[in-house]
């Protein structure tokens, strides 16, 4: 694929910003490559829309072509839309005993997925779990669990004969309250495909115990099905999160956008194997980069965008060596501040700054303020902004308004170059230069 598209990119010219045309051609490739990995059809042309708009105008980095730009557009599109909110792999499990209810089709990896989620949250959350089989229909599949139980270490609901899941359901509940287990974990049966006596059944099931989490358990590999699985188990009964399995094997993993985008629910955990270990938190950066399949054309763009600001931050180092800091320069380090989301980044790096960045940070530094301060900066004209000193009672009252602030407001942020620019010119006369020495480093 990646040939395909170096194909693509080839054609494509070189400008300032993405045109519409550029975008077009590119999300072509991306669209096949979604499907490529299994994204359902109506989630792929949905997310590619999305990123269509978001793409066209933004500007291009240099030493990078269009189209790489927009692979890497579409790659923090995706890591957004697979993210979802939250911790990732959190349980809401307080209160015990916590019941989790996991729910799928046959063979998608219930039983295992239910042992392998026991076996970490007794190794890494030190809770006592009990687990339950509640799939009447085969035998096996009881013993199943039972065996997973011994093999791990974690209690299991002792098996009667004859007992319909609802009445399992309750038994679980009382046994583990009365043992004073912190979670319990309900394996329900599957069936081949969706049926009403099958949803009919797990939705008597919430009802007796109300869980704390349900997870739909979907094989990773099953693509387009999946969809309809997840469509039919959310509007049913209603899932709190997602367990992907089989994603060790080579599958692209499409199902993963499938299921953010049909469910709008976190994807929790991956299986990664049999093995009673091989369940993983869910990366959403490593899925994004395997449903596209063009992690090497991401690690290039981030590069070349890393050459350039590095670039800039050297130019402003070296005119702060030099004991120059007007409001262009305080202009380039807010823009970069609001893009690091925080001061600290900038000042920690450099020696004596600490303090300062902490002051600031106090001082309620959020991106509001920054964004009022760059405004204010941008109404000045190019001479002020070299010369601050220019800046008399009627500049600073067409400055201020033009930014839609206040001249106290101005006056802060000059107070702020004033400190910057005695700090710089100290710092550049120290012993050697301050400056130029943590430079070198
Ligand atoms: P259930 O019918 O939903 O309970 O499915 P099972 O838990 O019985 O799993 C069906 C088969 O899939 C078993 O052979 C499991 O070992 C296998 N399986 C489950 N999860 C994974 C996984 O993450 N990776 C691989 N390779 N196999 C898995
Ligand atoms: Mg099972």
């Amino acid at each position: 694929l990646s040939e395909r598209l170096s194909g693509v990119f080839d054609r494509l010219t070189k400008q300032g910003a993405l045109s519409e045309e550029d975008v077009k051609t590119a999300l072509r490739e991306v669209r096949v490559a979604l499907l490529e990995a299994d994204v359902s059809l109506p989630v792929a042309r949905d997310f590619v829309n999305a990123v269509q708009e978001k793409a066209t105008g933004q500007a291009v980095t240099k030493s990078i072509t269009p189209g790489q730009q927009v692979v890497k557009i579409v790659h923090d599109a995706l890591i957004d839309v697979l993210k979802g909110e939250g911790e990732p792999g959190a349980l809401k499990i307080d209160s015990p005993p916590a019941p989790i209810l996991m729910v799928g089709l046959q063979g998608g990896g219930k039983t295992t997925t239910t042992a392998k989620l026991a076996k970490r949250l007794k190794e890494k959350d030190g809770k006592r779990v009990l687990m339950a089989s509640l799939d009447v229909n085969r035998p096996a599949a009881m013993e199943q669990l039972a065996i997973l139980g011994t093999q791990i270490g974690v209690d299991t609901l002792p098996i009667v004969k004859g007992e319909d899941p609802v009445a399992i359901a309750k038994r679980t509940k009382t046994q583990a309250s009365l043992g004073g287990y912190d979670v319990y974990m309900l394996d329900t049966a599957g069936r081949l495909s969706i049926d009403d006596e099958l949803m009919a059944q797990v939705e008597a099931v919430r009802d007796v115990v109300t869980p704390r989490e349900t997870l739909l358990v979907v094989d990773g590999l099953t693509g387009q099905d999946a969809v309809q699985t997840a469509e039919n188990f959310n509007e049913r009964i209603g899932i709190s999160g997602v367990v992907l399995t089989r994603m060790d094997g080579d599958g692209r993993g499409g199902a993963a956008l499938s299921m953010r985008a049909v469910t709008g629910r976190p994807i929790k955990y991956v299986g990664l194997g049999e093995k009673m270990d091989a369940l993983e938190t869910f990366e959403p950066e490593r899925i994004a980069g395997r449903i596209l399949g063009m992690g090497d054309i991401v690690a290039l763009v981030e590069k070349a965008q890393e050459t350039i600001e590095a670039e800039q931050a050297e130019k402003m180092m070296k005119r702060m060596a030099k004991g120059q800091f007007n409001m262009n320069d305080l202009k380039m380090q807010l823009e970069q501040m609001l893009k690091m989301g925080g001061m600290q980044g900038m000042m920690g790096m450099m020696p004596g700054m600490g303090k300062m960045a902490k002051q600031v940070e106090e001082a309620g530094f959020d991106d509001r303020i920054l964004k009022q301060q760059i405004a204010l900066i941008n109404s000045m004209t190019k001479k002020e902004r070299v010369n601050p000193a220019l800046l008399q009672a009627s500049r600073k009252k067409r400055i201020a308004k033009g930014a839609g602030m206040e001249v106290s407001d101005l006056n802060k942020l000059m107070k702020m170059q004033r400190q910057m620019s005695d700090m710089m010119k100290k710092m550049g006369k120290g012993k050697g230069g301050m400056m130029k020495a943590a430079m070198k480093q």
